[in-house]
């Protein structure tokens, strides 16, 4: 078999190569036509889970759900395979901001807004958008072959589940864990709602920091008659309620308890002492604004100090008594120009310095949150978090790559209490009620009748919906049927793994985890695996909005499905890097699924139709047993890099196997072996049983990371009839490592048969003679076994290297030309003149000399200095060493020939 050169680049090539797009669309419509992904529940069967995290319904397939996607499909057809009954629950999030934000925009392009719609007609419009492209990203899913269980396809609003989150809701509620706070919060001004803390990102900002002089009611003796303070917002100046200073600071401590006019206001606050306060930061004086700062309002809490608002939900200036008329309705960075011009002219700003420093932006819009004090419903987190804490610690919930364990752990034992509600209209309302006539609230799973207490009918309910992570906090339960005890929940609960990035760690993976602690008394998975982060070829974060995304679906279009899943497969959870995008890599995937095709195609055309018969163990030749061998020995391998998640070795090994031993090797062994009468016996139908006997077999080794490709393959050949009866290749059996394959005589002895093809391969290399020359080599061995071997072996060598061997033969000429080398006890001779025009090449040799010299002390240098050999880590030591070793052995193979050349 030869590699065809480049399908992507030879058009030609390409038509004769694994008609990828044929056969992925083939094998969808097969398999949803057969329903093979419709959830068969085997309760006597071992069990794995896992639940698909929910791409938002706004969302489109990019790389991250791409790799995600496929390392868990990976696993569970892995799981399948191996004869677990297997769920894997896919579904959506009805993603409460991100979809509220596309309906709005679209009604902005018909000149309207939703308070122009209404509540009710705007979520009818929003049910109308989801239904239409609401499913597009499962879609997508689609074409990468992954193996939910589609007839389960969940959806964050779906009726069931939001009874679910009603009932999560009330129990919280009714424990007193969910209580109404009125505090500062974040909001957006662009979004108009609060968020929490983690859907906020700090950005660097350059800025100001104005320096304002804050008059003193009553001048002390010789003293200043102000206290300078530092702000970056003087802004919200107007709602400044005091003036803080540390307690120790010794330059205010004296005007502690004494005030200062708030100036353009001319309010008058108190100067207070505060060990929030950092001394070194600014003038070390802050203005305290608790309405619009979330330090500034724990500050006001300790002193009771009150706190007004002075900006509205979307960044203008109030029309209230704080702020002068002048500012009232003003936006908030106008009025910050206008306020500081304002100081400048009455000579109360001191200095205005340019100022570095980080501003929270909505995660969403990328507006500067408005810190604003609100009502809000929390999530008190003290109780809830210890357990949380507690089984991670344990080693009950475990997290790979390790690391990751620390991020959760530093976020839940720092954890404040969870703003769950939220200012929007698209989402699940807040299910708490309070009574017009009679004030009482209470929190319903079912829309209440009449109030509890007095009877009467006239009922409120809440105007927020909740946080989106409220609702995707229960997804691994509340899509298997909870809170009824469905079959669904007794088997696969808890899942077995979470799959996922780390950037929801403390976003998702952290609120799972306490809300099943607490509504469930269960964990909600075993093992959360966190994969890396696909980079742009340059390094950088992939982001739609920059147009440096790279689209999976057009990946999967030029490289087929199988080549990038491959691919995602390699890249696995294990690194502790990110990656970076490598189309080359998809290209050389793409290769590898054409070869593993054209190896079919060829093993396929060997095979007699009918049921395969079984391997006579006992007339199996040398290349047999190793091949077999090789296939068990990879088995093995694969068991364990599934067991440890090695997603990167799966990968590898089955690239190894597939494209050296199988198809370089042994397909090239088989070819002879069919042509050949072995002592009388003809041995073309052993060697079609080990063809078809390995090729099966892999073709199931590999399903679970190739699926389409494999499935085609299989669908052709022949199979035992209990296979034959099977749907899909999916619902085969994992192959299990058979020990008694193991044989390390065979494995040590084809290693020197290919060794010796490789040595002559390689005369013929260094020597420039063409492929289509005949040659002759000869074989001195002085070890009897080896020889024997060899002799044995000889038709092998003289097929795959392309040469007659003559065995032992003495060397008549003393003055010809002969490439040597020599392997274990074999030396391997290979008299040159008839072959090459000596001259010639002597000069190429003793050019190459040269280059293998410069580069020889370059590396040279380097491994010898001192310092590089004391700092450098090990392993880099071994490369370089192993980097050495090469060049010498390169330079005296060259002195060697430059001799034979003389
Ligand atoms: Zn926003
Ligand atoms: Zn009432």
């Amino acid at each position: 078999m030869t590699d065809a050169d480049s399908p992507a680049k030879n058009p030609e090539a390409n038509k004769s190569g694994y008609p990828f797009a044929e056969v992925e669309s083939k094998w969808t419509k097969f398999w949803f036509d057969r329903e093979v992904f419709d959830l068969d529940i085997q309760p006597d069967q071992p069990r794995f889970s896992a639940a698909l995290p929910p791409p938002n319904i706004t969302g489109n397939l990019h790389m991250g759900h791409a790799l995600n996607g496929t390392l868990q499909d990976v696993l569970t057809r892995f799981k399948r395979m191996q004869g677990y009954s297997t769920l894997w629950q896919p579904g959506t999030d009805h993603a409460g901001i991100a979809t509220q934000m596309v309906v709005e925009r679209q009604l902005a392009q018909e000149g309207k807004n939703r308070r122009d719609l209404g509540r009710e007609p705007f979520i009818a419009q929003v049910w109308k958008w989801r239904e239409k492209y609401g499913n597009q990203i499962m879609n997508q899913y689609k074409r990468l072959g992954v193996s939910f269980n589609w007839d389960r396809v969940a959806f964050t609003m779906d009726p069931s589940y939001v009874k679910a989150i009603y009932k999560a809701f009330t129990i919280l509620y009714n424990e007193g864990l969910i209580y109404r706070g009125n505090r500062v919060t974040n909001w957006c001004p662009r979004c108009l709602t609060s968020v929490s803390d983690l859907e906020v990102q700090h950005e660097e900002i350059k800025g100001n920091l104005y320096c304002i002089r804050y008059a003193l009611e009553d001048v002390p003796a010789g003293g200043p008659d102000h206290i300078t303070v530092a702000t970056t917002r003087p802004e919200s100046m107007f709602g400044d309620v005091a003036v803080a200073v540390h307690p120790k600071d010794e330059r205010y401590k004296k005007f502690i308890g004494r005030r200062v006019i708030l100036p353009i206001a001319q309010r008058k606050i108190p100067v207070i002492a505060d060990t929030y306060v950092d001394r070194e930061f600014g003038t070390g004086a802050l203005k305290i604004t608790p309405g619009h700062d979330m330090n500034d309002w724990e500050v006001g809490q300790r002193h009771a100090l009150p706190s007004p608002v002075v900006i509205d939900g979307e960044g203008k200036l109030l029309h209230n008594e704080f702020v002068p008329r002048k500012y009232r309705g003003m936006e908030r960075f106008a009025a910050r120009e206008a306020i500081a011009a304002d100081l400048n002219a009455k000579g109360m700003m001191e200095e205005v310095r340019d100022y570095v420093h980080g501003i929270a932006h909505c995660d969403r819009c990328n507006a500067i949150i408005e810190p604003q004090l609100s009502d809000q419903w929390y999530l008190r987190m003290d109780e809830l978090a210890k357990p949380a804490i507690k089984c991670v610690e344990d080693g009950e919930v475990t997290f790979i790559p390790e690391r990751y364990t620390a991020t959760y752990l530093d976020w839940m034992k720092n954890i404040r209490d969870w703003n769950i509600s939220r200012q929007l209209w698209w989402g699940q309302r807040i299910p708490v009620w309070t009574c017009s006539s009679c004030g009482t609230m209470d929190a319903f799973e079912d829309t209440p009748n009449s109030c509890t207490k007095c009877g009467s009918k006239l009922m409120e309910q809440d105007p927020d919906v909740l946080d989106t992570w409220f609702s995707s906090g229960l997804w691994p339960f509340a899509t298997l049927g909870w809170p009824k005890p469905t079959l669904e929940m007794t088997i696969f609960y808890p899942t077995s793994i979470l799959s996922t990035a780390r950037e929801i760690i403390n976003l998702w993976v952290s609120r799972m985890i306490f809300l099943s602690l607490k509504l469930l008394h269960k964990i909600p998975f075993k093992q959360v695996l966190i994969h890396p982060v696909i980079q742009t070829a340059d390094g950088k974060r992939m982001s739609k909005s920059k147009g440096n995304a790279v689209d999976p679906l057009e990946m999967i279009e030029k490289y087929g499905a199988d080549a990038n899943r491959f691919w995602f497969t390699s890249l696995g959870i294990k690194g502790d890097q990110d990656v970076r995008f490598r189309e080359p890599k998809l290209e050389d995937y793409k290769r590898f699924v054409n070869k593993l095709w054209n190896a079919g195609n060829f093993v396929l055309a060997q095979l007699p139709s009918g049921p395969p018969r079984d391997l006579d163990r006992n007339h199996l030749t040398l290349a047999d047993k190793w091949i077999l061998h090789r296939y068990h020995s990879l088995l093995k391998t694969l068991d364990d890099a599934y067991a440890n998640y090695d997603f990167h070795l799966i990968a590898k090994e089955l690239y190894d196997f597939v494209w050296r031993d199988f198809c370089d090797w042994y397909i090239e062994i088989a070819k002879i072996q069919m042509q050949q009468k072995e002592n009388g016996n003809d041995s073309k139908d052993q060697t079609r049983n080990v063809l078809q006997a390995v090729f099966e077999s892999l073709l199931r080794a590999i399903h679970p990371v190739m699926p389409f490709v494999t499935e085609e393959l299989w669908s052709r050949t022949p199979k035992s009839p209990l296979f034959s009866k099977l749907r899909s290749i999916m619902f085969a059996p994992y192959p299990r490592a058979v020990p008694t394959f193991h044989d390390e005589a065979a494995e040590s002895q084809m290693d020197l048969v290919i060794r010796v093809i490789r040595s002559v391969r390689n005369i013929r290399q260094v020597y420039g003679i063409p492929a289509g020359t005949e040659i002759t080599t000869n074989l001195s061995v002085n070890e009897q076994t080896e020889r024997e071997l060899l002799v044995r072996s000889k038709h092998y060598i003289e097929r795959l290297a392309k040469t007659q061997v003559t065995m032992d033969s003495t060397n008549g000429d003393s003055k010809a030309h002969t490439a040597t080398d020599s392997i274990s006890n074999t030396t391997i001779k290979v008299p040159l003149d008839a072959l090459i025009d000596v001259e010639k090449t002597k000069d190429k040799l003793t050019q190459r000399k040269q280059s293998i010299e410069k580069e020889l002390l370059k590396v040279e240098q380097v491994f010898n200095n001192e310092e590089f050999k004391s700092k450098a880590p090990p392993d880099k030591v071994d490369v370089m060493q192993t980097q050495l070793d090469d060049l010498n052995k390169q330079m005296s193979h060259i002195k060697e020939q430059l001799k034979v050349l003389g």
